[in-house]
């Protein structure tokens, strides 16, 4: 039986040749052709005045929040429901994250709850576009602007999706995207960070390259930083990607469409309901499963894989989980964030690799009912 992936790029001889010529010609005083383009393209894109392309989105919140100064004794607001490389950076600089619910409908960061843990010590809040989805980022934007605390966008998920016609990738300070393999957009593994502060984009530089002064050949550094830097070869697979973006957003959004037609009508749980001031770029179709009794989604994803469908377990919040259960943090936040605790234990992923055709997502709808229906 061919099973059906959970997620998978779209790679075509454009995709090839790029990279073809990028190992062939990159080299020598052509070195930094394809990252100079990819980056001025995606500033271009995201109607942003700088661009760095980076080898993870991981390394791009770490580089934000060293370039903002974050450290021991602050404080850094993170949705509690997200994937752990959102969080983990606010580890390495030494701050400590505070774990915010969830706004029960977007399933991203809860402008009440984010308001709410605001003290004298927070510094940051890193906002995540969640699988595609935005929260309400007028009113996010607005407390952070009140309060004086910096605005980071995880926006890894979510290329292409729009909050009231804006794209993501526009809405922090910082903003930062992923090319891993699983996402809409990939470059194998990779990130791009985005800003329009030029003292910022200074430090990031210096930062990202070994404490190096932009322009240094005598090796004469000024700090000790990191070496945070992408591949000729990742950045012409990702000149070729952005030339798709709008085709391979509308793909994701067709996915999501058959979904919507294949569960039309099914009571045993629900997708994304949409909001008007969203378009979302569904990188993930989700499912939540309703009813009084929901199936665990560990069990949902066993009945699945049984029938050939991969399939992910939405984020348990990270106030759950082993690397942060003990903190008092997560102590406070299991205690207090209802709807992460409420909707993460019922969702699911559904298949929604690029290349899915509609019948794979006919015999994943049919795999969904008969699991959670039949109970097995
Ligand atoms: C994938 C992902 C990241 C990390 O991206 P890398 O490129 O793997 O570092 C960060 N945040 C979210 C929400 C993600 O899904």
């Amino acid at each position: 039986m061919k099973n059906i992936p959970v997620a998978g790029p779209s790679i075509t001889q454009k995709e090839i040749d790029y990279v073809t010529e990028a190992v062939a010609t990159a080299w020598y005083e052509g070195a930094n052709r394809f990252n100079d383009r990819f980056e001025r393209d995606f500033e271009v894109y995201c109607g942003r005045r700088h661009a760095v392309a980076l080898p993870s989105c991981t390394s791009g919140l770490h580089l934000s929040l060293l370039a903002l100064e974050i450290g021991p004794g602050d404080e850094v607001i993170v949705p509690d429901a997200t994937w752990i490389a959102s969080v983990a950076p606010v580890v390495y600089v030494g701050a400590t994250p505070v774990f915010a619910d969830m706004d029960r409908d977007s399933w991203c960061l809860s402008p009440e709850a984010f308001e709410a843990l605001i003290t004298p010590r927070t510094k940051a809040t890193i906002v995540v576009n969640l699988y595609g989805s935005m929260p309400d980022w007028d009113a996010i934007t607005a407390i952070a602007q009140k309060h004086g605390v910096a605005l980071i966008e995880d926006a890894a998920e979510s290329i292409g999706s729009r909050w009231r016609g804006r794209l993501a990738g526009g809405f922090g300070v910082f903003s930062a995207f992923s090319f891993h393999g699983s996402k809409t957009l990939t470059t194998g593994e990779g990130g791009m960070l985005l800003l329009d502060d030029d003292r910022l984009h200074d430090r990031v530089m210096r930062l990202r390259d070994h404490g190096r002064k932009p322009g240094d050949v005598q090796f004469l550094n000024e700090e000790v930083g990191w070496k945070y830097k992408m591949s000729s070869m990742q950045a012409a697979l990702g000149i070729a990607q952005l030339e798709r973006v709008a085709e391979l957003v509308e793909a994701k959004r067709r996915i999501f469409g058959w979904y919507q037609y294949g569960l039309a009508g099914w009571s045993g749980g629900s997708l994304k309901a949409d909001h008007p001031d969203l378009c979302n770029s569904h990188w993930m179709t989700t499912v939540i499963l309703k009813g009084s009794d929901p199936m665990p989604k560990a069990e949902l994803i066993a009945g699945l894989r049984k029938r050939g469908v991969e399939a992910r377990p939405f984020f348990s919040p990270l106030s759950s989980i082993p690397a942060f259960k003990a903190s008092e943090q997560a102590a406070a936040a299991r205690a207090r964030n209802v709807n992460a605790y409420a909707i993460t234990p019922f969702g699911v992923n559904l298949p929604s690799a690029l290349g899915l055709t509609e019948g794979d997502v006919e015999t994943v709808c049919s795999a969904l009912r008969q699991v959670v229906d039949g109970g097995t």
